[in-house]
Parts: structure tokens; sequence; C-alpha cells
């Protein structure tokens, strides 16, 4: 699959003279969602109550469907809110949600199949010598598992590029049948010592997942379309996978992911943020369980133009905030030019 844009839908609330700002990558229907739905729910309500919030933005859209788009909105509104919340303290949100680490580990993610070698080689070398990452992740699965000859050749490719010391990891987007991704994760890992084999198989297969993850020596794992708790519940009773990833910008926010956090933590997993990397770094920086945040290209690119205080990682890291109240992250001037 390739793309030529990314919508960014931004939520912000209000109180006491303050504001919060919150976002996630979305159709625009998202902002149809608050506007239509979540507004008249959250008017009024306490700011210090993010919980709360939370759960009545879920019920107000159990009839529209509350995963996938309204998920999207109820995670930006939810951002917005603690933003708000740590702002109407003074605060920082590393001291709202403490802090385990002073700076969260990060992987550079990106290296699509459209690419071209030297394009891919540029890539990886950049992450790695420019910011330092030991982990890098590229996708493999083009064609939806038709190009296996290329996705290895690419891995192979990579491996080449990195080195030994590097960690590498791949990323298959659901396209392999469970057969095919437990032959290739064999070559994957014996041959190129891949250690993560993101959505071997559809991420709606739990039993698939759960058999890879038996055959593989790569640890599994999968959680991107994860939009409640719930869901991420019922992927670690089926086993399916090594680690648990998930997006503050649709499993329902800092609320949603921090309960994730703890659901894995209640089973022994790892927890890993996927994508967002700026939105995630106060929250990753407050959960014992944490594996790592992925610092995915395209987004990069967007929160760089779009949102003043998105730094780039240094040593593979990246601070969970600068140190001013609220995430620290906030709208550029001019982001208006991009509006639709
Ligand atoms: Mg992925």
């Amino acid at each position: 699959m390739a793309w030529d844009r990314t919508d960014v839908v931004v939520a912000e609330v209000a109180a006491g003279g303050c504001w919060g700002t919150g976002w996630t990558y979305g159709s625009p229907a998202t902002a149809r969602v608050i506007d239509d739905d979540l507004v008249p729910t959250v008017l009024g309500r306490d700011a210090f109550d993010p919980a709360g919030t939370a759960r009545a933005m879920q019920g107000r859209c159990r009839k529209l469907g509350r995963s996938g788009v309204a998920s999207g909105a109820i995670s930006a509104v939810d951002i917005a809110i603690w933003d708000l919340k740590a702002k109407l303290l003074g605060v920082p949100l590393t001291r709202l949600f403490g802090t385990v680490r002073d700076r969260v580990p990060v992987y550079g993610s990106g290296g699509f199949t459209t690419y071209d070698d030297a394009t891919t080689a540029r890539q990886l070398e950049h992450w790695v010598g420019e910011w330092g990452m030991d982990k890098v992740k590229i996708k493999v699965g083009e064609s939806w598992g038709r190009g296996q000859g290329r996705d290895l050749s690419r891995v192979a490719l990579a491996r080449r590029v990195l080195g030994d010391g590097p960690q590498l990891f791949v990323d298959a987007n659901g396209a392999y049948s469970v057969k095919q991704a437990t032959a290739l994760g064999d070559r994957f890992h014996g041959s190129y010592g891949v250690t993560w084999f993101e959505e071997p198989v559809s991420s709606d297969d739990l039993a698939g997942l759960a058999r890879v993850r038996q055959a593989c020596g790569a640890d599994v794992a999968a959680g991107e379309y994860g939009y409640d708790v719930w869901y991420f519940a019922r992927m670690i009773e089926a086993g399916a996978v090594d680690c648990v990833q998930a997006d503050v910008t649709r499993c329902g926010g800092y609320t949603g992911w921090l309960a994730t956090a703890a659901l894995c933590d209640a089973h022994h997993l790892e927890i890993s943020g996927h994508c967002a990397p700026h939105l995630h770094a106060p929250v990753a920086a407050a959960v014992v369980n944490l594996r790592h945040v992925e610092y995915f290209h395209d987004h990069h690119r967007v929160d760089e133009f779009l949102f003043e205080g998105a730094a780039a990682p240094e040593g593979g890291t990246l601070p969970p905030g600068d140190g001013s109240a609220g995430h620290g992250l906030a709208l550029c001037a001019g982001a208006e030019r991009f509006a639709s």
C-alpha cells in the first residue's frame, strides 16, 4: 500500500484561562465527530477528571460505533484534556504522570517498500548515524505477500547497511498468511537477526498471530488498530503477541494508553508506543513496562512543521517534554495554511 497524504485532526479544550491541545492522525470525519458528539459531552465537565470524561465520551459514541474514527476523536480530546489539566496545575505532564525514566527509547521506522535500495540505505544510515538509534524497522509484505523475494532482499540489504550492531525490525502490516509468515519469519530471524516481527498476519486474526508467535524466534508484535482496552485484553488472552503496541491517538488517548500499559504489566508484557512519537513521550516515560516508542518517518515530517516543541531524537531517545507545562507541544503559528 502507498499513500500520498496524512490528515491531522487537532482538538483544543479550554478552562480557567488555559488551553489544552491534542491530535490524532485520521480522516477529516474525525473533526465532525468531535464537533457533533464530543463537544456537547465535554462542555462544562471538570477539567481535572479526564478518566470520567473519557468514559462519558465512550458512552456518547456507543451508537455511532466507538472504534475507528470515533476513537480517534476521543483520543485527540482526551490528550487535550490531560494537557489542559497539567497547564491548570502549572506542571509538565511528566510531573502529573511521574517518570520512571528521563528519556524515552525510540526506534527509526519507515523503510517503505516503495523506496529503492539507495533511499532505504540513506534512511537507515541517517537514523543510526545522525540520531544514534540502535533499533530500526522497515516494511515487508510488499503486494500483500506476493513480493517475498524482494522482502528478503530488502531485509538482507538493511542488515548489510546496519552491520551487526543495531537491532532490525520488520513490519508486514498483516500481509502474509500464517504459513508464509512462519517460513519467512525463520529466514528473517535466522539469516538476518530480525528480532521484531510486526503484524506478520492480520491483527484481526488473533489465533493466527499466536500461531506465528509460537513458531518464530523473533518477537511478534501488534496492536496499532486497538481502539480500547477491551481489544487489548482479547489480544493478550489469545496469546497473540510478545509485545503490545498501542497508539495514544487511537486507543483512547493518554487515559486509554495508561490503562493498556497496566493491563500488559498484569500479564508480564511490555508495551510499545505506535507512531506519534512526540505525543507518546510523556506517557512512555511514566510506565515501568515500556519497551520503546516508534519514531515514524511520516509523523516526524508532519510534526516538525505543524507543532512547536517536537524535538528530534538524540542518542536514540526523545525527551518526555521540554519542562514547560502540559506536554510542551503547540500548533505552530502558520499551521492554518495546511488547513482543509
Ligand atoms: Mg505497524
